[in-house]
C-alpha cells in the first residue's frame, strides 16, 4: 500500500515511515523472528525457574519457549548471559498524570489544589507521556492508572501510546474517580469547590452512582475507581453496590480506595475487585476478601523510601534522619502487619505502587519498583512478589489472556534483569532488556 502511494521523490520518507510503523507496532506475518537467550526464565505463574531458556518472538507475540527450542538460522539473537527473563511488570495502581512534591507529605491537599488549578488536562497528559515512558523503561509494560488525571487525560495518553505517538506502557484507564462530596481535596471554599468536578465525579445516591459509572464507561474507562473514604462524607454501601453492579454488567472491574474498618467492609460487601491501600483492615474483612476473591493492592513503602522522599534533594544529618524515621515507623509497622495478616489469610495480592510523589534522583519507573522492597520486608518471598506483579495483576486487570505470563501466544512483553531475582528481589530494579509487544524499548546488554 505504501509502495503504491510512493513517487520516486517521496520514496525515502515512505521507507522510513514503513520502518517506523513496523517498529512501533511490531506486527506482520513476515516480521523477523527474534530469539532471546538467558540463564533463567520465570514465567510469572510457576513456582520454579527454567534454566537456559530460549524465547522466540514473532511479531508482537511469543511463538516458542523452552530449553530445547531450535533457533531458526534467520533469527536475530539477543543473548543476555547471566540474566533472568520475566514477563513485563504490571503496576496495578499508578497516577501517571500527577506528580506531587514528596518532600512535604502534609501539604498534599494544597498540592492537589495547585495541580488542578494550574495544570490543564492537556499539560498533565504531556507529563503522563514523560512518566509513562519512565515506567516502561524501568520494565513496567502495563499499568492500571487509577484517576487523578484531570478530565479523561488518561484516556488521551492511552490512545497516544496505542497509536505510537509516544512510548509508554499498556494502560487500563479509570477516567475520573467516583467519590462523595469533596473528592480528596480537603476543605475548600464554595467558590473553590467548582474545581472538584475537574478531578472527581461526585456520587449523590445509588442512581447517581450508576450514572457516574455509565459516564466513565462512555469516556473510555476500562476500570472504575471509587474513593470509598477520604473525604468528610463517605460512599455508602447502597452506592457501592450500584457502582459494582453497573460496572460488572459492562464487564469492567472496580477498584476501591478504602482504609479502615468501615470503608474496607463496604467495599468488600459490595463485591469490588480490588481494595487499594487498606492500611487498616480488620481480619473479618480479609476473610471476606478471600471468599470473594477480592485482591488487595498494598501500596506500601519501606521506612527508607519514606525518609529519603521526605528530604528531597537535601542531605539530612544523622540525627535529623533518626527523628524522621521515628515519625514514619508506626505507619510502616502498621502496613507490614496488615500485609502479613492478609498473606496468612490467603488474600490474593496484586502489586501497585501508588507512586505520585517526587523521589529524589529517581525516575517515576525506578521509584515505582521500590514497592517490591516493602513487600519483601513484610515477608513476601521473591516468587510471591513476582506473581503479584505479573500474573496476579494481569488477572486483576482482566488481561490474563494476553499479558502477565511468558507463554506461547501471549504478547511479547518481556524483561531481563541481571542475576537471579529469587536471590535478591532488587534485581527487578535494574532491567537491562525491556520488550513490549515484540519491540525492544531498552537493551543495555
Ligand atoms: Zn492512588
Amino acid at each position: 500500500m505504501l509502495n503504491r502511494l510512493c513517487s520516486p521523490g517521496t520514496l525515502g520518507i515512505c521507507v522510513s515511515l514503513a520502518i517506523l510503523s513496523s517498529c512501533v507496532q511490531g506486527i506482520g506475518e513476515n516480521t523477523q523472528i527474534v530469539a532471546i537467550r538467558a540463564s533463567r526464565l520465570i514465567d510469572g505463574k510457576g513456582e520454579t525457574s527454567l534454566t537456559n531458556p530460549v524465547v522466540l518472538v514473532q511479531g508482537e507475540r511469543i511463538s516458542a519457549i523452552g530449553s530445547s527450542v531450535q533457533i531458526p538460522t534467520s533469527a536475530k539473537v539477543i543473548d543476555l548471559g547471566d540474566a533472568t527473563l520475566l514477563p513485563g511488570l504490571i503496576d496495578a495502581h499508578t497516577h501517571l498524570l500527577s506528580e506531587m512534591d514528596g518532600s512535604n507529605l502534609s501539604l498534599q491537599d494544597a498540592e492537589m489544589l495547585r495541580i488542578v488549578a494550574t495544570q490543564s488536562t492537556a499539560e498533565r497528559a504531556l507529563l503522563g507521556a514523560k512518566l509513562g515512558r519512565e515506567d516502561l523503561e524501568a520494565g513496567i509494560t502495563t499499568v492500571r492508572d487509577v484517576g487523578n488525571s484531570g478530565v479523561n487525560g488518561d484516556v488521551a495518553l492511552r490512545r497516544a501510546i496505542q497509536r505510537g505517538w509516544v512510548l509508554g506502557p499498556r494502560m487500563v484507564t479509570s477516567t475520573r474517580a467516583l467519590a462523595a462530596q469533596g473528592g480528596q481535596f480537603g476543605i475548600l471554599t464554595p467558590a473553590a469547590q467548582q474545581l472538584i468536578g475537574e478531578e472527581y465525579a461526585t456520587v449523590r445516591g445509588a442512581e447517581s452512582a450508576r450514572q457516574a459509572v455509565r459516564q466513565a464507561l462512555y469516556d473510555g474507562a476500562g476500570c472504575i475507581k471509587v474513593i470509598v473514604n477520604g473525604s468528610p462524607a463517605q460512599v455508602t454501601l447502597d452506592e457501592m453496590k450500584a457502582i459494582v453492579d453497573e460496572a460488572h454488567t459492562a464487564g469492567v472491574k472496580v477498584a476501591a480506595h478504602a482504609i479502615g474498618d468501615k470503608a474496607t467492609r463496604i467495599a468488600a460487601q459490595a463485591g469490588v475487585d480490588s481494595i487499594e491501600h487498606a492500611y487498616v483492615v480488620p481480619d473479618d474483612v480479609l476473610k471476606m476478601m478471600v471468599e470473594k476473591h477480592i485482591f488487595l493492592v498494598p501500596t506500601d513503602g519501606t521506612l527508607k523510601t519514606f525518609v529519603d522522599m521526605s528530604f528531597g534533594m537535601r542531605q539530612p544529618s544523622e540525627a535529623e534522619r533518626g527523628e524522621r524515621e521515628k515519625e514514619f515507623a508506626p505507619f510502616v509497622k502498621e502496613e507490614q502487619d496488615r500485609l502479613k495478616r492478609a498473606i496468612q489469610a490467603g488474600v490474593p495480592i496484586a502489586a501497585g505502587s501508588d507512586m505520585y510523589l517526587t523521589m529524589p534522583r529517581m525516575t517515576r519507573g525506578q521509584a515505582s519498583l521500590l514497592v517490591y522492597e516493602a513487600y519483601a520486608e513484610s515477608g513476601l518471598t521473591p516468587m510471591q512478589i513476582i506473581h503479584a506483579a505479573t500474573s496476579n495483576a494481569a488477572e486483576l486487570l482482566g488481561r490474563q489472556d494476553r499479558i502477565g505470563t511468558l507463554e506461547v501466544g501471549k504478547f511479547a512483553d518481556i524483561i531481563a534483569v541481571p542475576g537471579d531475582p529469587l536471590k535478591d528481589i532488587r534485581a527487578l530494579e535494574h532491567a537491562k532488556l525491556v520488550m513490549k509487544g515484540g519491540v525492544v524499548v531498552v537493551n543495555n546488554n
